[in-house]
Formats: C-alpha cells, sequence, structure tokens
C-alpha cells in the first residue's frame, strides 16, 4: 500500500514537473525561459550577425516584437541561424520554436509546418552588374548564368517557370553568390527584391549591382511553427498589434531606407497574395 502511494505520489510530481516544463517550453514567458528563433545569418537589412556577433534586419526586429508579445525579453531569445534548405527540419525537430527568415509561404511547405502571417509581401528579381547591359527583361535571362539558394522558392521558380534553360548554380546562402556575380563567373543573383537590395546598399558593394526590377513572382512572408502548434495564432494576435501600434511601419523605414527598398504595404494576416 505504501508503495503505491508513494508511486502515485512520484507519478503526480513528474506530471507536474512536466506541466511546468511544458509551460516554459511552449513560450509563456516564465522567468529564466529561452525561446530559440530561427533566422538568416547572411541578409542584410533581414537577418544579418554582424561581426562583432549582433543580430539586426526586419525578420530579427519581427521576430524580437513577437517574442515580447510571447513573454520573452530580448536578452531570452537565442538565434539560431536557418538556411533556406535547412527551415522545415529545424521546426519538424524541434531545434527552433518558430522561424523569421524571409520565409514564404506555400503549399508545399505548408504540408510540413504551420505559418502565422504574412507580415511582408516580396517579389522575386535579379541582381546584376552595374554595367550589364544583356538582361533587361526576364526573358533575358534564359541562355545566362543565374545564381541561387538550396531550397529556396527562388531556384524552383527558375527550374519551373522563370527560365528553365539557364544554367543554375545553387548555394547554401545568397552571400555565396555575390563574389561570383563580381567576377563575372555568374551573370545574375536571383531571390527576393528585399535581399538583393540589402546586397546593393552594402558599402563593399555600392555602384557595383543594379536590380532588374522584375516581379517574378509574389513572395508572401510568414512566420514558421511546427505543424499544430498553439504558436501559430498567438504569433498572428502579435502581428496585428505590430502593425496597428506602428512598430511594423518604423522596422521598415530603419531597415529597407537605407537599401531604399520600396516596400509593398503591410500584408493583411491570413491573406496571401498568389
Ligand atoms: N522567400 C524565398 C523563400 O522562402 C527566398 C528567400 C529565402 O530563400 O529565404 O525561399
Amino acid at each position: 500500500m505504501k508503495t503505491l502511494k508513494a508511486s502515485v505520489a512520484a507519478a503526480a510530481a513528474l506530471a507536474l514537473a512536466l506541466s511546468v516544463a511544458a509551460c516554459g517550453e511552449g513560450g509563456d514567458g516564465d522567468a529564466g525561459s529561452k525561446i530559440t528563433i530561427g533566422i538568416k545569418y547572411d541578409q542584410p537589412g533581414l537577418g544579418l550577425k554582424t561581426p562583432d556577433g549582433k543580430y539586426t534586419g526586419f525578420d530579427v526586429d519581427v521576430a524580437t516584437y513577437i517574442a515580447k508579445e510571447l513573454g520573452y525579453e530580448p536578452g531570452d531569445i537565442e538565434w539560431k541561424e536557418a538556411k533556406s534548405a535547412d527551415r522545415e527540419t529545424l521546426l519538424q525537430r524541434g531545434d527552433v520554436d518558430f522561424i523569421a527568415a524571409s520565409y514564404s509561404i506555400n503549399d508545399e511547405r505548408a504540408k510540413k509546418v504551420d505559418f502565422a502571417g504574412p507580415y511582408l509581401l516580396a517579389h522575386q528579381d535579379v541582381l546584376i552588374r552595374a554595367d550589364d547591359t544583356t538582361i533587361t527583361k526576364p526573358e533575358d535571362l534564359s541562355d545566362k548564368r543565374l545564381c541561387s539558394v538550396t531550397g529556396s522558392t527562388s531556384a524552383q521558380n527558375v527550374k519551373a517557370e522563370i527560365a528553365p534553360e539557364a544554367q543554375l548554380q545553387e548555394y547554401g546562402g545568397y552571400s555565396e553568390c555575390l563574389t561570383g556575380l563580381e567576377n563575372r563567373v555568374i551573370d545574375a543573383l536571383t531571390t527576393d527584391d528585399s535581399i538583393l537590395a540589402g546586397y546593393a546598399a552594402q558599402e563593399q558593394f555600392k555602384g557595383k549591382f543594379k536590380l532588374g526590377g522584375f516581379k517574378l513572382s509574389n513572395e508572401n512572408y510568414g512566420i514558421g511553427v511546427q505543424k499544430g502548434s498553439d504558436l501559430t495564432e498567438k504569433i498572428n494576435t502579435a502581428l496585428e498589434k505590430m502593425v496597428q501600434d506602428g512598430s511594423w511601419e518604423s522596422y521598415v523605414q530603419k531597415n529597407f531606407g537605407p537599401a531604399n527598398y520600396k516596400n509593398e504595404p503591410a500584408p493583411k494576416i491570413g491573406v496571401v497574395v498568389d
């Protein structure tokens, strides 16, 4: 009898411990708990890890705002690099609580993860050398050497519709394409205009590159969460508030202003533009 009582008590204690742990993990921001957020590390203006170990960009500001609404202070955030091809896996494995990394909402990804948002509408474009006169319209891309990133919608769109005939070099991150563009090993880097504007404005590339100005696709940026997570709704509430209280606009100006990126107005939460 005594043993049974003891084991019942132990089970109850264990259940309590588990629920407390789950609560901390679940994002109610108990004192001392942390939240892990996936971002890009090499996209100036969106997600950038600076040489002195700071994190900057629109996605970083949006993620910090969401974390705050979920009960986490900036000091409670652990940033993790989320490369394009790794995003679904990071979420499925529970390595991150959510992802804010120029992450377009699409059907294929939505089979594996859930999305809150959208919180930004971007368009696929090309970054070319400033002296290039051979690429003036999307059709010109067909016989060119293009560069993009594995696991991105940008690479998929090139293969499926934009320029299936073109040579496509795929790297792990967009920044890896820049040297090739500079050295004339590739003719165009293609991805979202929001990302390309950030590269073009970087001090070391000033005057070297230009954007094509082609709106090749609609990229609706969402916040990725684990499938079935109760964070989706909470994050949508946070995003609505972020737009309403003017934070969205101030993050846009702060992060896209220097790159002269002309962004679209704030999207309506729950409305994905095809
Ligand atoms: N927004 C596109 C995507 O989610 C391209 C940018 C990126 O690779 O992060 O694939």
